[in-house]
């Protein structure tokens, strides 16, 4: 019995080793999944969708990868680990702005990582190189693939689509702006950006210290090449879409009538199932539609990203006209995604487009339009929503309302009514007017649909004769669930009492508070976003006389401004108040490069530029550590004109005690280029345009060119003309503990916004990874004399433990008092609205305690009892 039963293992064994032989008999999917995974929100910018192989689980995304991806991926559960990322419509540092943060993540979550981006044009591998500042992370292996062709997927194939606008001649249309050997260097720059494997011991365990001082370093060579390459960026403007074809499936294998036609076991059968014919001893053929089932196939889907409407006539002429050179059939394509920017202009053309896109396709054909003025303003991030409307009903003159205004369409909606019953039932929604005599109700609407997030599509395969047998299914998530006033009526009942839904922040200047210099922490998490609260951003806003004008003004600026800042911004504040911000925004201040702190700068930049373009004397003064202009010309290489306007000067140049070593260093930015010398009187108009007495830095102690600052702003709201007010507001960076902070430039400060990652309990967790705990930065509070601190860049695991920590230094009471608050996102505070957040956050502190201390004696007794 033993001896078979060893054959029989023996037997099992030849036989798994032939499989192994035979590897395509893989197992096929039946059944795609489509996820919606965003569109133009307050909370990000781009359309994307994840389309997913519900065998394998593996995810491909196509859309952009903008500012806050990662950060949604949390969001929506879907983990990180993508196959390949397929870029859509126009690129620029916004369709990738995402990708750094979202890479540092991936890698530091996995071990090894292979990824695949694809674009259709070598620009991109400039706009990874540019990366290079900030990925270090080496475990990612990216396969950058600017190829014009197909591409092969694990069971379909993903074809690039190039449509120009008109303004550009076919015959224009340059095949390269790189030459051969600058795209090899390219590719040296990225693959030492992305795999350069590094000697086992540099690395120290769960730590990235070791790469993170290496900002923008690169080799001279290289560095060369860049500064060559970027004087040679003018891509031709085009967009990118993608068609997406499935294989067909083969049918099953039907043993039965294998049997009855008297197929032997073994290679025949294999032969039959795998497509060809075989003939029988007594010579009889048999062939494999006779024992095998019906093949299977998917619906093909149809990607379009359209910039604006220049490109509608070139994509009709390719999509629209049976074109014999175009490279897509379409005949099996059911699934079309239109994604439209806030350019396009929805306009009687594009209704046409899409009513002969109707009439082309089969009746089970789907079209999904994303456009700002037709899908909704979802609210993303619940929690993050919920925490700041939760907050603002204990602290109503401290928190904002959320946003979720919208003003849509008003020809895509009249054009079809259906549409805006099923978005928005029977509430009032503004329409933005558009519209004239042209437009009708389009009949037989089953086809067009909104695009909205969250929603998923089910592609599952049928049966090849069964074309008119719908394989698509749509799967609505509850749209209610995202709604603001939902949100806020939940909330109103979950906490018994309405919620206060007063301004804040945009008070009219003749109002009691106008003279208080406030902070928004926008961002008040360490290290990665979460989904209740993002990485470091905080947005200044110092009132002030204007002598020239007359007038009382404000200055608004930003301390550090990590991934996703401006999307926080446009989600707290309402379309006209974006625009008060922008028009009297001066400065972008950076205290080091790490990531989590500046990822958001060059949107905040381009929505700068978006509002002060046709003002010619317009600056924007960006103070930061030199190396941080490199990357800023790189990402900025195609947009001149903004660079035009940016002011650079390096935190060095504040430093007290600086040494004056003129002409070694690039410490300014001045006309897109680096220059070493303040010729132009760079600073005296920075101190002019920030209506600032004095700014000044010392070295924190953090990484490699990381500072901490101290502002002091002439501030004569309240008083007579002429009369001036100084208010000096610290901020600290990522820091230690930090003496000199302390005395050389922090003493006497009105309002301290200090980093407080670590609660006390974690000293070395703080000492390790150079930051500070609470009761750290409260006793830097208490050498600068300082009475007012902001505490804020907290690890969120250890977030509750935090609030104990304030209690000694509140409680100390000399002959005044000291107010200090944790910050959240969206809290606004001067140091006259502190004391009261300081209440709040004091008796949070003692309930905290108090729960703490009857869990341990629950365990205590539980531990009793056993
Ligand atoms: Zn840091």
């Amino acid at each position: 019995m033993k001896r078979s039963e060893s054959k029989m293992e023996d037997s099992k064994i030849k036989e798994n080793k032939k499989k192994v032989k035979r590897a395509p008999t893989v197992a096929t999917a039946t059944l795609y999944d489509i996820l919606h995974f965003s569109h133009n929100t307050a909370d990000y910018s781009k359309s994307s969708l994840i389309l997913r192989n519900s065998l394998t689980g593996k995810k491909y995304l196509i859309g952009s990868v903008s500012e806050g991806f990662q950060r949604l991926v949390f969001q929506h559960n879907t983990g990180v680990q993508f196959s390949s990322f397929y870029l859509t419509g126009r690129l620029n540092w916004s369709s990738v702005s995402g990708l750094p943060g979202c890479l540092i993540t991936i890698a530091d979550a996995l071990e090894q990582l292979k990824l695949k981006i694809s674009y259709p044009n070598n620009y991109l591998k400039f706009l990874l190189a540019t990366t290079r500042h900030f990925i270090l992370r080496k475990s990612i292996n990216i396969d950058v693939d600017t190829k014009p062709e197909s591409k092969q997927e694990d069971g379909f194939t993903v074809t690039p689509l190039i449509t120009y606008p008109v303004s550009v001649e076919p015959g224009n249309i340059e095949k390269e702006s790189f030459s051969e050997s600058e795209l090899q260097q390219l590719d040296d720059i990225i693959s030492t950006v992305f795999k350069q494997s590094l000697p086992a011991e540099c690395v120290t365990e769960g730590e990235n210290n070791m790469d993170e001082d290496n900002f923008g370093q690169i080799s001279l060579a290289h560095q060369k090449l860049l500064n060559n390459l970027i004087t040679k960026i003018n891509i031709k403007p085009h967009t990118t879409s993608y068609h997406i074809k499935f294989e067909n499936i083969k049918g099953t294998f039907n043993a039965a009538k294998a049997n009855e036609l008297n197929v032997p076991n073994g290679r025949e059968r294999g032969i039959l199932s795998n497509g060809k014919s075989i003939t029988l001893t007594d010579g009889t053929i048999v062939t494999p539609d006779q024992v095998m089932g019906e093949r299977k196939s998917f619906a093909d889907i149809l990607v379009l990203d359209i910039p604006d409407n220049s490109y509608l006539s070139n994509m009709k002429k390719e999509i629209l006209e049976s074109n014999p050179d175009s490279s897509v059939d379409l005949n099996d394509t059911d699934l079309y995604y239109i994604f439209l920017s806030s350019d396009f202009n929805i306009n009687q053309d594009f209704i046409e487009f899409l009513e002969v896109l109707k009439k082309q396709t089969s009746n089970q054909a789907k079209i999904f339009v994303s456009h700002p003025k037709i899908s909704p303003n979802e609210i993303m991030y619940d929690q993050f929503l919920t925490k700041i409307l939760k907050k603002k009903k204990k602290l109503p003159n401290n928190y904002p309302v959320p946003n979720d205004d919208r003003i849509f369409s008003q020809k895509f909606f009249e054009s079809y009514p259906s549409l805006k019953k099923f978005l928005f039932n029977e509430k009032e929604v503004k329409m933005d007017g558009v519209s004239n005599e042209n437009t009708e109700v389009c009949l037989n609407n089953e086809k067009v649909n909104v695009f909205c997030s969250r929603d998923i599509i089910n592609n599952k395969a049928r049966n090849s004769s069964e074309t008119n047998i719908n394989c698509l299914t749509l799967n609505i998530k509850d749209r209610k669930e995202f709604d603001l006033s939902e949100k806020i009526n939940q909330i109103s009942k979950s906490t018994k009492g309405s919620l206060p839904l007063n301004p804040v922040f945009f008070k009219t200047l003749d109002s009691e508070s106008a003279h208080e210099v406030e902070v928004m922490t926008l961002g008040t998490a360490s290290a990665c976003p979460g989904i209740s609260a993002n990485v470091s951003g905080n947005l200044l806003k110092v009132p002030y006389y204007n002598t020239e004008s007359k007038e009382k003004s404000l200055v608004f600026g930003v301390l550090d401004a990590g991934e996703g800042t401006l999307n926080t911004m446009r989600r707290l504040f309402n379309e006209n108040n974006i625009k008060y911000v922008f028009e009297n925004f001066k400065f972008l201040y950076l205290s080091h490069l790490h990531a989590d702190h500046h990822l958001g700068f060059v949107s905040l930049i381009q929505e700068w530029y978006k509002y002060n373009f046709k003002d010619e004397s317009a600056r924007l003064y960006v103070i930061c550590p030199s190396n941080f202009f490199r990357f800023l010309v790189e990402a900025l290489a195609n947009e001149p004109l903004i660079l035009e306007k940016i002011v650079g000067i390096s935190c060095e140049e504040f430093k007290v005690n600086k040494r004056v070593d003129r002409g070694t260093y690039l410490n300014f930015l001045y006309k897109g280029k680096l220059i070493t010398e303040d010729n132009d009187n760079l600073i005296e108009n920075c101190y002019d345009a920030l209506n600032m007495e004095k700014l000044e830095t010392v070295a924190a102690i953090h990484c490699a060119f990381s500072y901490s600052v101290a502002m002091t702003f002439k501030t004569s709201i309240g008083l007579q003309l002429n009369d001036k007010k100084l208010f000096k507001i610290s901020y600290s960076g990522d820091t230690r503990p930090s003496n000199r902070f302390a005395t050389k430039i922090g003493l006497e400060t009105d309002l301290l916004i200090h980093e407080a990652t670590f609660p006390n309990e974690f000293q070395d967790h703080a000492f390790k990874k150079k930051h500070s705990t609470v009761g750290e930065a409260l006793k830097v509070a208490e050498k600068m004399n300082c009475d007012n601190v902001v505490l804020t860049h907290f690890s969120q695991r250890t977030m509750d433990n935090i609030y104990k920590d304030i209690l000694p230094f509140v409680k100390q009471v000399g002959s005044k008092q000291r107010f200090t608050c944790i910050a959240n996102d969206g809290l606004i505070v001067s140091s006259e609205s502190l004391p009261k957040c300081c209440e709040v956050d004091v008796q949070r502190a003692y309930k905290l305690m108090k729960r703490t201390s009857m869990t341990k004696t629950r365990e205590g007794s539980d531990s009793d009892s056993e």
